[in-house]
């Protein structure tokens, strides 16, 4: 066993209990690439052609991706180098990993809508939220942690996000008389999806199971607040069943509230995962990932 296996070890037989070896094996693999850059060019401030002359004319080379002509990515280009510039520093471009550009897709927010945005710090999604409504929804984002929250009320203002109530809270003391449209609770997680061979994770079973009890009463919560007929999407930057699929049974059972089946985009790498979900598996190109549309009856 080498020593990122060995130091990840607790976390291997969590997979392993959930996928088998094989797919394991695939897992690792994702874990110790190295995955480019990838950033999304904010509409609120451009069209993505625009976008495209602007990252031209600024000497960056790219690709495009098939699901999101507002993704980007920047092969062979250091973070360093992007944040150092004029598009970013003026909230043209957001870097974000391709994975966390789905749930506020599968949102898909409208103009007039009231959303909330209920774990949003540092805001990569409340911004991309948005600007899929061209800042025309009312979207509320929820943050408990302080410093993070100074970090949300940054990139709103940069990326020209107007129309966001921000509020420092915790969403789990949100009061039950609020109502919305659509909820985004992308959950506080171990983060089993997002580890890389420089970060060894040390996740363990007794980690995953706090982490899991947070999100069953995060999504129970969010299960409140979400009018009638309205639609929310749960997300996860983990790959793991517990935090994944056994927190919606748990939370959903008795709920009034279903899985909306989706399909995941052309091209995704996938895990299996429970039916009508979508589980991004960890690769070259894309963070391991879990998001669940859920409609309110
Ligand atoms: N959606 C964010 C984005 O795209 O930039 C990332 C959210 S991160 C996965 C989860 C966030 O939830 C963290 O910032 C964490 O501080 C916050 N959080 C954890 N528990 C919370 C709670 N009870 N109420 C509000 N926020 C909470």
């Amino acid at each position: 066993m080498g020593g990122f296996d060995k130091v990840n070890e607790a976390l291997r037989s969590l997979l392993v209990a959930d996928y088998g070896e094989e797919i394991t094996n695939y897992v690792f693999a994702g874990y110790a690439s190295v995955r480019p850059v990838t950033l999304r060019v904010n509409s609120l401030k451009m069209t993505a052609e625009e976008g495209i002359i602007a990252l031209q004319t600024a000497g960056f080379s790219f690709e495009t991706v098939d699901w999101y002509p507002y993704a980007f990515i920047m092969r062979g280009i250091r973070e360093e180098q992007l944040w150092h510039s004029t598009l970013f520093e003026e909230g043209k471009i957001y870097l974000q990993s391709l994975s966390s550009m789905l749930p506020p897709l599968y949102l898909c927010p409208k103009e007039g809508e009231s959303i909330l945005d209920m774990t949003a710090a540092p805001g990569g999604k409340t911004t991309q939220l948005a600007a899929l409504c061209g800042g025309k929804a009312l979207i509320t984002a929820c943050e408990r942690d302080k410093n993070r929250f100074q970090r949300l009320l940054f990139n709103l203002g940069r990326q020209g996000a107007g129309r966001v109530t921000a509020i420092c809270k915790d969403a789990l003391s949100l009061d039950d008389c609020m109502s919305f449209d659509k909820i985004l609770l992308d959950a506080p997680c171990s983060g089993s999806g997002t580890v890389f061979s420089e970060k060894p994770a040390r996740i363990d079973a007794v980690y995953v199971e706090k982490c899991a009890v947070l999100q069953e009463k995060l999504l129970k919560k969010a299960l409140k607040l979400l009018k009638k007929g309205g639609e929310m999407i749960y997300s996860t930057c983990s790959v793991l069943k517990r935090e994944n699929g056994d927190v919606l049974t748990k939370a959903l059972k008795g709920s009034g509230a279903r899985i909306e089946p989706v399909e995941p985009f052309d091209g995704l790498p996938l895990l299996p995962c429970i039916e009508g979900t979508v589980c991004v598996m960890p690769t070259e190109l894309y963070e391991g990932f879990f998001l669940a549309k859920i409609v309110k009856e």
